[in-house]
């Protein structure tokens, strides 16, 4: 009776639903499981992309998170609750989205000091109290980091409605440590990125291999290595040097995009394709494209030409992913 059923969801698809510095999310299929890549868009923008994509809300199994900022974690809760379904972050990941979501307490300058004093002192006595020397140094780097916000009262059941940060499930996994959602075989890796544990995917399914490779500052040694034998590629190509260097943005926001643990540039981006890249996938998605330092034109050209470079490659689909629009779904 279900055979019919069964035989349509033998399918494996990638659906980009939105991608760029206002909200990242992409749609997986593979055979019956259905993931997000994460959720930077509100839940009912989400769903709507969702419908508009040919894909059903509904039949989400789970949402896997790359990293805490804004752009990826928008409708996160929302859609997570709505739907029922888990959320895999790394711990790291976790913990950050959680004090970004709780309210802090505001302190002046005088009373962080003050704070800073007590909880130094209150670690002195804990050493000495613990036997051997309190080592200064320590105390005092300590001392030093971010205030946070006083302890709270012992956790009382976690309810939707009183706790911000509440799940209907939360998986913790690993940066090189595989996992399997159902029918999808995952692999985390890290990447160079100014979050506090920042991951890209290889997600598999039936044999088909795809990877999610944004938000990370260059391309080091580990993501090249995890970026071979793929059959989509969905890859930075977050600004033009030039563009950026005259744009609009203030000047330490420049450097931010610009560092080690920044933004892929459209140049980085075509020296790994050209020099790197095996050439293997059949679609190449270029992602993460800024509206303000950027033009589609200018990633795809020189996407092109590092692809073209290697005859071998013309096979290569390229594919520039939207912000405002989801793309056509990638069936395979
Ligand atoms: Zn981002
Ligand atoms: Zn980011």
């Amino acid at each position: 009776m279900h055979s019919h059923a069964r035989y349509a969801q033998r399918m494996v698809r990638f659906t980009v639903l939105a991608s760029g510095s206002k909200g990242n999310c992409s749609v997986v299929t593979g055979g019956s499981t259905r993931i997000l890549v994460d959720a930077g868009l509100s839940c009912r923008e989400l769903f709507r992309r969702m419908k508009l994509a040919g894909e059903d809300p509904a039949t989400l199994d789970a949402i896997i998170v790359t990293h805490e900022h804004q752009d990826h974690i928008n409708g996160l809760a929302v859609t997570a609750r709505k739907l029922g379904i888990p959320v895999y972050f790394t711990e790291g990941t976790h913990r950050a989205w959680m004090r970004w979501l709780m309210p802090r307490r505001q302190m002046s300058y005088a009373q962080w000091i003050e704070q800073c004093r007590q909880q130094a002192a209150a670690r002195q006595a804990e050493a000495d109290a613990a036997e051997g020397e309190p080592d200064e140094a320590e105390i005092a780097v300590e001392a030093a980091e971010e205030p946070e916000a006083p302890a709270a009262a012992p956790a009382e059941p976690a309810e939707p409605m009183k706790d911000p940060t509440w799940l209907p499930a939360v998986e913790y996994f690993a940066a090189g440590e595989p996992f399997r959602i159902g029918d999808i075989a995952v692999s985390p890796f890290t990447i160079p990125h100014d979050a506090a544990d920042p991951v890209g995917f290889v997600l598999e399914a039936e044999g088909v291999r795809m990877a999610v490779a944004t938000d990370l500052g260059y391309m080091p040694p580990n993501v090249m290595a995890q970026l071979k034998a793929l059959d989509l590629l969905m890859l930075e190509s977050n600004h033009d040097l030039e563009m950026l260097r005259d744009g609009p943005y203030p000047w330490s926001v420049k450097q931010r995009v610009l560092s080690r643990v920044g933004h892929l540039s459209n140049d980085a981006a075509s020296g790994f394709l050209e020099e790197e890249y095996d050439g293997q996938a059949a679609y190449v998605i270029l992602g993460h494209l800024s509206e303000s330092n950027n033009l589609p034109e200018l990633a795809r050209v020189a996407a092109e030409r590092a692809l073209a470079n290697h005859a071998s490659l013309l096979a290569n689909r390229l594919l520039l992913a939207e912000q405002h629009e989801p793309l056509n779904a990638i069936c395979f």
